[in-house]
């Protein structure tokens, strides 16, 4: 029967690094994907309250520029 060879400390080394690596590229591709999607997000939407005005988020507070709707974030 043959006995498994326990990994080398070498090749858990060899493991380890190329996860890291993996981690660092997955990374990298979050934070791409964070850039776009904060590039293809309005600033605003249209009020569903009054319908006619435009909600925005300032300072942890949503608010329509046109009625008085607020609310926290
Ligand atoms: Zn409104």
């Amino acid at each position: 029967m043959k006995s498994v060879r326990p990994a080398s400390t070498e090749e858990i080394d060899e493991q380890l690094r190329e996860l890291a690596e993996q981690l660092t590229r997955m990374d990298q591709r979050l934070r791409r994907l964070e850039r776009q999607v904060a590039a293809t997000t309005p600033r605003g939407w249209e009020c569903t309250v009054c319908e006619r005005g435009w909600v925005s988020a300032r300072g942890g507070v949503l608010s329509c520029n046109r009625c008085s709707f607020r609310r926290h974030l």
